[in-house]
């Protein structure tokens, strides 16, 4: 068998691990930025009369149209701005890398950010130059990325925003003169957007080489794994032809189209999460030796106690509450990031932290 395994299987592949999800039975669960709110019991009724007209032995829309013009009218998106929708925005990442993937190809991306643009760029042997951000603020170090664009001429730049995992927004000014340096494409990440003072969406339309990119799984539905990409139809055209046909199922379809007429319901919860991140942000700013960063997404990057944080990680998962643990990464030693949480849940946190410190 291992010598299957070690003609066939790529090298690089084999050298790989597994994307790690931490086991959380029986744990709060503040690590992976989910909402942590589920639905009124009348919503979920009429959510399950929906279900019951879905045909399961038919193959969904492939190009979900119906879905796509309740996302158009609900989300705001221009006219002049194609969609195309993904299985969560990690397809979308994937599709866009494998259409530009080239012996000669970077993708670029501030470091650090989110993971999946570094992993699926190795996934498609493509290098990956990521820019160190300046390790005081986690702003963009814009020195370092003109250097580093003109170096590479990166094919794509990913830009989350607000960047996972330390929360903040770029300098839209920063933004700009990226989208204008670079010969590729620009992807802005907007995974966040229900919790940001700011979003680029109006940029849409005036930029060829601009596109954006959301997600349910924030708002309240990651459960459901739908993404979706925006910009000039150009791009969409040639990305849409490496969507798989059927990539977005006929239950996602139907239960993201009631979710969209339901708005409402995630606004508010969005509303209530960032009166609760404040709180958490206060109240963490309020220990002595944490520190807390600004932050415009549905969780709150912190600095513990120099060489701590592995213990207090550990301490923290013993009482009961799961985070995330940042401290092995070069730029973030010491740093942990706890998703914002029902308030009983971030308190929970609060008194785990307190004792562990
Ligand atoms: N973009 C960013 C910046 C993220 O942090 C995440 C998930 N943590 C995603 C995208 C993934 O979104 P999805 O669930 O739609 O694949």
């Amino acid at each position: 068998m291992t010598s299957f395994i070690e003609r066939w299987i790529r090298a690089d592949v084999r050298r790989l691990s597994p994307y790690h999800v931490p086991e959380a039975s029986g744990l709060i669960k503040l690590d992976a930025m989910e909402n942590p709110y589920s639905w009124p019991p009348s919503l979920v009724d009429e959510w399950l009369k929906c279900l019951r007209d879905v045909s399961l032995n038919r193959y969904p829309d492939s190009s979900a149209r119906g879905l796509k013009s309740r996302l158009r009218a609900t989300m705001g998106i221009p006219d002049q701005s194609d969609i195309i929708l993904g299985n969560g925005s990690d397809e979308l990442i994937q599709i866009i890398i494998m259409a530009l993937a080239g012996d000669e190809t970077t993708v670029l991306a501030p470091e650090p950010t989110f993971v999946m643009y570094r992993l699926i760029t190795s996934f498609a042997r493509v290098e990956y130059v990521g820019v160190p951000l300046d390790p005081k603020w986690f702003r963009l170090d814009m020195a370092a990325m003109r250097e580093q664009i003109r170096r590479h001429q990166p094919a794509v730049i990913f830009l989350a925003y607000p960047n996972n995992p330390t929360g903040n927004l770029w300098s839209q000014e920063d933004i700009e003169e990226i989208i204008s340096l670079t010969p590729g494409l620009v992807v802005v990440d907007e995974a966040y957007a229900p919790f940001a003072a700011s979003s680029v969406m109006d940029w849409l339309g005036h930029y060829q080489n601009l596109l954006i990119m959301r997600t349910m799984s924030k708002m309240g539905l990651a459960g459901l794994r739908l993404g979706w990409l925006m910009g000039p139809a150009e791009w969409l055209v040639e990305f849409d032809k490496l969507r798989l046909p059927y990539n977005i199922n006929v239950l996602t379809q139907v239960s993201a189209d009631f979710a969209l007429r339901h708005k409402k319901v995630f606004d508010l919860q969005a509303d209530q999460l960032r009166t609760d991140r404040q709180r958490l942000i206060g109240s963490l700013n309020g220990m002595r030796g944490v520190e807390a960063f600004p932050s415009d997404a549905n969780f709150v990057f912190f600095r513990t106690p120099a060489g701590r944080a592995d213990g207090i990680f550990t301490a923290i998962k013993q009482q009961g509450v799961l985070i995330k643990n940042l401290s092995s990464h070069s730029l973030l030693k010491d740093c942990l990031r706890v998703t914002v949480g029902k308030p009983e849940e971030n308190e929970r946190f609060l008194q785990a932290l307190a004792s562990a410190l």
